[in-house]
Order: structure tokens, then sequence, then C-alpha cells
């Protein structure tokens, strides 16, 4: 899944006269939002192995590089680190999935609240920009780049916001939403209903924080709607009560 589109070679030529720290914690960080952006597009799913020796010899670089960046990406609970197995995309559970999207209600509405309050004109310019290009992918009918589109407008909103703590938060948050969205998912949505993306910016411009907040909260609402996150019903206890048949009622043997 990992494909030929990884340039690692290409964007990292030119540091190649720093220093080996900055060049291996800038390569650190280009294997990381690789990983992310193919969450993203979902092209790499819940429970991909992400093989140590493949990516380092895609990216061009050490076995410790890559396995920085996995640690790293373990930590905020995008990949699983399996004792003997290696490394996978994490597959969270139905449970996680509400977990992030409860964090997701809390935080978001906030966000947008801070974004109409005090962001100023290049960054109102960027938004409107990006929702723009989402338009653009769905009348194109380009569903990956809209899926990862949607998915980096609650990020960049976040950077709009100007608080570097609720940008980490969001990329972390995005991307187990777009894990939670893949396995769970009750049709084939992408995860942002069309419009509501527009009428928050829109909040945004007439700098109406409150509205901003509440347009945000329905839209979260919205996405958890379109996923199926109930518990699936225990497993019958049992051949009888698998097969719907009434313990208690034996009957005489076919002769
Ligand atoms: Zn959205």
């Amino acid at each position: 899944v990992l494909n030929s589109r990884i340039k690692a070679g290409d964007e990292m030529s030119d540091v190649t006269t720093e220093l080996p720290a900055a060049r291996r914690g800038r390569s650190e960080a280009l294997i990381r939002s690789r990983i992310l952006q193919a969450i993203f597009e979902r092209r790499l799913p819940p429970g991909e192995k992400l093989t140590e020796d493949r990516l380092a010899e895609l990216f061009g670089v050490s076995r410790t590089v890559v396995r920085q960046a996995l640690a790293r990406l373990a930590q905020d609970g995008i990949v699983e680190q399996q004792l003997n197995r290696g490394a996978f995309v994490a597959a969270p559970s139905r449970a996680d999935a509400r977990h992030v999207l409860e964090a997701r209600a809390v935080v978001e509405p906030e966000v947008a609240h801070a974004v109409a309050c005090r962001c100023g004109g290049a960054a109102l310019e960027r938004l409107r920009r990006h929702i723009t290009t989402e338009n653009e992918a769905r009348a194109a009918g380009d569903r990956a780049t809209l899926v990862r589109l949607t998915g980096e407008f609650h990020v960049t909103l976040a950077e709009a916001a100007g608080n570097p703590v609720f940008v980490r938060l969001l990329t972390e948050l995005q991307a187990l939403s777009s894990l939670s969205i893949l396995l769970y998912a009750r049709g084939e949505h992408a995860a942002c209903p069309p419009q509501e993306h527009d009428d928050i910016v829109r909040a945004i411009e007439r700098g109406e924080p409150e509205e901003a907040a509440r347009l945000m909260r329905e839209h979260i609402d919205h996405v958890a709607a379109e996923m199926d996150l109930s518990e699936p019903q225990e497993r019958p206890v049992g051949l009888a009560q698998a097969l719907g048949i009434k313990p208690r009622a034996r009957r005489m043997p076919l002769r």
C-alpha cells in the first residue's frame, strides 16, 4: 500500500549538508506525515502491517529512524506495536471510537469558537481555499481526496486557532476518526456531510463565535451518526441459544 508516491529522496536531497540529528528528525517527521496522510486517504487500513525494513527501504533511511517514527505514532494511538510481531496500523474498538468522538465534541467547538474570535484575514483566506478544494473534489467524485480534505479541514481549523496543542490533538483525533470510519461507517459516505464545513467558515467570517461552536457541535453529532458504534449483542451462550431453541424443551428422538 505504501506505493511509489513516496519520494523521500527528492524531498531530502537539500538537507545533506545539515547535521545528522536534524536530518534524522526531518526524516522521522516525513515518515509520520506520509503514514498519517495514507490513513486520512484510507489507503492504509486498520490492522495493516508496517514493516520496518520495507519502510526503511522506501524512505531511504535507517531502521532506527523508522522505529522512532513508529514509536511516536504508537504514543498517539495511531500505530499498535506488538511484541515480536512488529507494528500495525491501529484498529480502534467501538469504545475507542466513541471516546474519540466524545473528545472531539468537547474540543472542536472550542476550536471553532477560538478561530471566530481571533482568526485574521490570511487564515480565513486559507479556510476559504480549503472549502473550494473540497467542493472541487466532491464535484469530480474524487472520493479519496475528498476524505483526506474533509479530515484536514479540522486540522486546518486548529492551525487557524494559532494553538499548537490544538493542532497536535486534532491531528491525532482525526487519524483515529479516519480509522474508526473505515471500520464502523454505516454507508459509503465520506465522514463529513457536505455544506457543513462551509456553514462553519461562514459563521467564523461573520465573527460569530457562539454560532461557529454550535455548528461544529452539530457537525460532530452528524459524523457520529454516520457510524454504528453500539456494541454488538452478546454472543449466545451454548448451542441451544445459538439455534434459538429453548434448552428445556427436550424432544423425543425421531424413530
Ligand atoms: Zn468535518
